[in-house]
């Protein structure tokens, strides 16, 4: 036996001695009992089962027994005189943080009893429960700690594994719903005192059903998993995502409520969401639509934040899918709205309310009409016309554009019947009808019907049609072969492009979409490469190439000089009604000359919105013209005179400095103090907000509700500064 294991049962006998006579039972005091005692407390110790400890007045150990210094895998002379606390590890533990409070314990002498706490050990992680009382002398002095120990390494980590389940997603890793509920809830109540900001953004995966559905629900498990995967890599720094269920996500970014910074995340996570997979050998393609919600302008608490957020995300995927929304007051109407639309389009092909116009395709060397696509339009009763990047989604989702898609191909062979001989019929097919087997029969049956020649037919699908390498896809492809009816992929340049899809099918054309033009003209874009590419690969291939939404002339040079075929957009012309094109056909063909603006200017929206612009101490009322990123038309105030600064009132809490340009009349050009960023409804919004906290200090209720006027409403038709406002009248 050791030195100092000799002293430390020295120590241990003295611990029985130095008892009260109440506290030792007598036979301990009989010598014979004492050695008898002392083989039992070495035996328990041996046995593993339990440790014991002893420090002096100034809190090192005296006494440790022999296995926690085997755990520690160093000598136990060498622990010996160490702070009793510097077994332990004592930084903040992701579940427990009781072991912060031992140095406090031991400085207060107080008595405690198992204490988990975790050892500094050199490799496995061992937990220990403690038990110390603190000991005096006789004179009342404090002499030091006696005390215990028990490894409770594996009951700590049954128990840590069991709350590991019930606060993360089995499936993914992931926080589950209700960690991210205890950790926005914690979030908000401390940023509320201080005063800070947090953004909810709400993920939902767009077709995930779909592949769950054909490939199975294993291959849907292996793709959340994979989703979850690059999700966890695209969120910055203190924030945490989340699955809450199915195929939604949730991320809680703390101090962010830059709206520019939040939507570029947004794109980001659609971006890397929308990449394809590859799943058990399959390969499948998704995408996402995310919401976004800010405290405390959206919500200040976590069941108000939410709510937004998930408005947000409603409206994000009732406006096309693949897009991100900013929680705005007016989405309760557009919830309401979309309801509606979704009601009301049950009934909306019986009730004859849908028709089709026609866009022509220019041939780009003669300028001659090759083709006309159709589009389907819904003119509503009560809402007028909708559009069709609203009323498709839902009706695919409610399978309802199998019937709607199946008229128009009808309605569409008919009118082409009545076209001249060479021009051809485009018309859009949806996924949903392209996976029903009986589709080419339905083609068969329009051709027929109308007697129109099967390749003046051309049916535009898009590259979600490929979601799952499925035999009826192929079997679709090839009988539609048969009927000799032309293909064109539609939209290519979206998402997830992949030239592999083109060798797989035999396309006869490849349109390239239009958010793959815009800001082509732009120096430095990387588009123009890529065109080029699919320009060449298309010849390779045997295939004609049309590039949608040309807008402006310098758009539709750097088409010419790239080698695109085929030109779609508003510079030749809009989709008009059949009447319209027959018209313009009597002579047998149609030659448009192309006319739009000279440049594209991307960001320069019309407008008709009422905004406040707030002046020293005044607030007039103007009505938006126009708005760009940096700068904006207003009408409705006479002669401002250059370089005033306004505040303009966007609504909301959006308040914007801009500085007067021109001005003529009632009306004047501003320029931004800062740039507005994308709202991701196509509309462009403040990057900051002014905080509910400063509102509620001028006094006005700090909730996510609309946002008061800021200054009295005063409506003057003319500008006066404050000091014109002091001369006395003349
Ligand atoms: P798409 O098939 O890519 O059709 C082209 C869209 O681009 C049309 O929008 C057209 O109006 C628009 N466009 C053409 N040139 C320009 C331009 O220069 N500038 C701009 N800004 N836009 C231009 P539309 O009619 O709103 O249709 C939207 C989408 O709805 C279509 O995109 C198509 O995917 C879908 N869709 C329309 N009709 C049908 C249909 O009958 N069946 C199915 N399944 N989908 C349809
Ligand atoms: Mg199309
Ligand atoms: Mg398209």
């Amino acid at each position: 036996m050791s030195a100092t294991a000799k002293q430390g049962l020295g120590r241990i006998g003295g611990l029985l001695k130095g008892r009260s006579a109440r506290d030792v039972p007598q036979e301990a005091v009989i010598p014979e009992f004492r050695a008898q005692a002392l083989l039992l407390f070495q035996d328990f110790e041996k046995s593993g089962i339990g440790w014991f400890w002893s420090t002096d007045g100034e809190g090192r150990l005296n006494y440790v027994s022999d296995c926690v210094a085997e755990r520690h895998g160093r000598p136990r002379e060498e622990l010996i005189g160490q702070p009793f606390h510097k077994l332990f590890i004592l930084e903040r533990d992701e579940d427990d943080r009781i072991e912060r409070t031992l140095p406090l314990i031991l400085s207060a002498r107080k008595t405690f009893s198992s204490l988990p706490v975790r050892g500094l050990t050199d490799d496995r992680e061992v937990w220990w429960a403690i038990s110390g009382r603190p000991q005096y002398d006789g004179a009342g002095n404090f002499t030091g700690y006696y005390g215990n120990g028990a490894d409770v390494t594996d009951s700590r980590r049954s128990q840590r594994d069991a709350s590991r389940m019930a606060m993360y997603d089995s499936l993914t890793g992931l926080s589950n719903r209700h960690r991210m509920d205890k950790r926005l809830t914690a979030t908000l109540t401390a940023y509320k005192a201080a005063k800070r900001s947090c953004a909810l953004l709400m993920v939902d995966l767009d077709r995930f059903k779909q592949v769950n559905d054909t490939l199975g629900h294993p291959a849907g498990d292996e793709l959340l998993k994979q989703v979850a995967q690059r999700l966890q890599r695209i969120v910055p720094e203190g924030g945490e995502i989340g699955r809450l269920g199915g195929d939604e996500f949730q991320a809680i970014l703390p101090d962010i409520d830059d709206r520019g910074r939040l939507g570029d995340i947004a794109k980001r996570v659609i971006e890397i969401v929308s990449q394809p997979y590859q799943i058990d050998g399959s390969r499948c393609v998704i995408g996402a639509s995310v919401g976004i919600a800010i405290a405390p302008y959206d919500g200040a608490d976590a069941e108000e934040l939410v709510r937004s957020a998930d408005l947000a995300l409603y409206a994000a995927k009732g406006g096309g899918r693949g897009q991100f929304r900013f929680y705005s007051k007016d989405l309760h109407n557009e919830a309401e709205r979309r309801r509606q639309i979704e009601e009301d389009l049950r009934d909306a092909l019986a009730k004859r309310q849908l028709y089709l116009a026609y866009q022509p395709i220019v041939d780009v060397a003669t300028n001659k009409v090759v083709c006309v696509e159709a589009v389907m339009r819904w003119l509503h009763p009560e809402l007028g016309n909708v559009s069709p990047g609203v009323f498709i989604p839902i009706a695919e989702e409610s399978n309802q554009i199998i019937a709607m898609g199946d008229w128009a191909l009808k309605t569409a062979c008919d009118a082409a019947m009545q076209l001249p001989g060479n021009v051809r019929m485009a018309v859009n097919v949806s996924p949903k009808q392209f996976a029903n087997l009986g589709f080419p029969a339905v083609v068969a049956q329009a051709l027929a019907n109308s007697g129109l020649a099967p390749d003046r037919l051309e049916l535009e699908v898009t590259e979600s049609i490929f979601i799952a390498d499925d035999d009826i896809t192929d079997q679709t492809f090839k009988s539609l072969k048969i009927l000799g009816v032309r293909l064109a992929l539609d939209d290519f340049g979206t998402g997830y492009s992949a030239l592999g899809y083109l060798k797989k099918a035999d396309f006869n054309k490849i349109k390239i979409d239009q958010g793959f033009i815009r800001g082509v003209t732009e120096e430095g874009s990387r588009n123009i490469a890529i065109i080029k590419s699919i320009v060449s690969l298309a010849e390779g291939l045997n295939m004609t190439t049309t590039a949608e939404g040309i807008e402006a002339h310098d758009e539709l040079e750097t088409m010419q000089k790239l080698g695109v075929k085929q030109i779609q957009g508003f510079i030749y012309a809009r989709p008009v009604v059949i009447e319209e094109v027959l018209e313009a056909m009597t002579s047998g063909e149609w030659v448009i000359e192309p006319n739009g603006p000279s440049k594209y200017r991307a960001d320069r929206m019309t407008t008709f919105r009422k905004v406040g612009l707030i002046h020293e101490d005044h607030r007039y009322e103007g009505t938006m013209r126009n708005l760009s990123r940096t700068g904006c038309l207003i009408e409705g105030l006479l002669d401002v005179p250059l370089g005033v600064k306004f505040v303009i009132d966007l609504g909301e809490g959006q308040l914007a400095v801009a500085k007067v340009m021109r001005s003529a009349d009632s009306m004047m050009g501003l320029e931004f103090e800062m740039p507005m960023v994308d709202d991701g409804a196509g509309g462009l919004c403040t990057r900051h907000r002014v905080s509910p906290y400063i509102l509620a200090a001028a006094g006005m209720p700090a909730t996510a509700q609309p946002m008061p006027n800021l200054a009295q409403q005063i409506t003057l038709p003319r500008f006066a500064s404050a000091s014109d406002r002091a001369k006395p009248a003349r």
